[in-house]
């Protein structure tokens, strides 16, 4: 098992390894004093390891609930915030109680974001069951739900108090949706970590996976210790995201996110180094690996359509943008450009 400390505003542990959810129990009693737990999870992640989760904290003297919902995205909704809300109320969870986010990203977002405004706010543990959460959303303490006018609109700033990633969890996830953490894992080794690329490039993830999560989530560790409310440096997580937005809109959010961030780092590389701000071959290294985890890389939209949603993109700020620059495999430094040479980003990156 491997054990990756956060100190931001909060301190805490994430845990990665094997049997997990079967030390849940003992592991959420030793944050101390809880005598009562809701488990929030979806309706395809409950029936699998709701119970075990369950059994697990009753055996140490917890009291159990849940709260099960659709799965997918459009239950990180209001509506289901407000659900949740009126549920903790009525069950008359109080402040020294604690939430469970079981499940993917959709959970721990929306678990999250109740856990920070339920009576001004009560703990939450998460535990990712999905790869994308296990080295991303569970870490970091960004929580939301989406509006009809966007995705994550309202949310808050809230970290967890415990993170524990069950990496057997994964063995029941489609293959889609571990492609799709992929997508992020690669990220990683893009922004931070060239070693931890040739090691992906070299080998399959799934045979070193507690390592392979741990370390994204070390990365993640130190990119949110230095920029904990996304004003500077946390930016660089976003690697590959300002075109995957762009895709991610243009396609009515039909092409997954990891997918489109996929296409989103495929593109920025191979701009990057026809614009001459990244060293030689870094583009066909990246398109190699990407291509060897099953994504794709490919927009099939036009450079003006990428370019004009990118700039509606929350990471505008007014007549400039800042795209996120890769200058060799395991680095990469944001640069502010003008929203009017976005285009030519696009062009470069392949696009129509
Ligand atoms: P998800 O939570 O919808 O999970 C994907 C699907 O897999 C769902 O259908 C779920 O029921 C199923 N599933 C989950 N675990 C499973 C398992 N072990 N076995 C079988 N099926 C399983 O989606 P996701 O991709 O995990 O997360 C996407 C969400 O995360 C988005 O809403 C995104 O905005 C958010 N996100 C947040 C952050 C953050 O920092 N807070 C970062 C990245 C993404
Ligand atoms: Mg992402």
């Amino acid at each position: 098992m491997k054990t990756i400390h956060v100190d931001a505003s909060v301190s805490y542990d994430v845990l990665i390894g094997e049997g997990l959810l079967s030390e849940a129990g003992s592991r959420v009693s030793s944050l101390g004093n809880i005598k009562h737990a809701v488990i929030v999870s979806d309706d395809n992640v409950f029936p699998l390891y709701g119970n075990i989760l369950k059994e697990s904290m009753s055996a140490e003297g917890i009291a159990v609930d849940e709260f099960i919902f659709p799965h997918g995205e459009n239950s990180k909704s209001i509506e289901v915030y407000q659900e949740l809300l009126e549920f903790l109320c009525s069950i008359s969870m109080t402040r020294s109680d604690v939430l469970v986010a079981l499940g993917g990203g959709v959970t721990g977002d929306l678990t999250g974001f109740a856990a920070a405004t339920y009576q001004r706010g009560i703990r939450f543990i998460q535990v990712p069951t999905t790869l994308l959460a296990a080295v991303d959303s569970s870490v970091g303490g960004k929580t939301a739900v989406n509006l009809r006018g966007g995705k994550n609109q309202v949310g808050c700033f809230y970290q967890p108090s415990l993170v524990l990633c069950d990496i057997r969890t994964l063995d029941t996830l489609p293959e889609e949706e571990f492609r799709c953490g992929c997508g992020e894992v690669i990220k990683y080794g893009m922004i931070g970590d060239a070693g931890f690329f040739q090691r992906l490039a070299e080998t399959d993830v799934r045979t070193w996976i507690t390592d392979a999560i741990a370390a994204c989530v070390a990365m993640k560790r130190d990119v949110v210790m230095r920029d904990e409310f996304d004003t500077g440096d946390r930016m660089l997580l976003n690697f590959g995201h300002t075109f995957a937005h762009g895709v991610e809109k243009l396609s009515d959010f039909k092409v997954p996110h990891g997918m489109a961030v996929a296409m989103g780092m495929a593109a920025i590389t191979q701009a990057a180094e026809k614009l001459g701000a990244c060293e030689p071959g870094t583009s066909d290294r990246l398109e190699e690996v990407l291509k060897k985890y099953g994504l794709p890389l490919e927009i099939e939209y036009s450079g003006a359509d990428i370019a004009a949603a990118a700039k509606v993109d929350k990471k505008s700020t007014g007549s400039t943008i800042r795209l996120i620059i890769p200058e060799k495999i395991g680095s990469c430094v944001i640069r502010t450009v003008p929203a009017d040479e976005l285009m030519e980003w696009t062009i470069a990156g392949g696009m129509k």
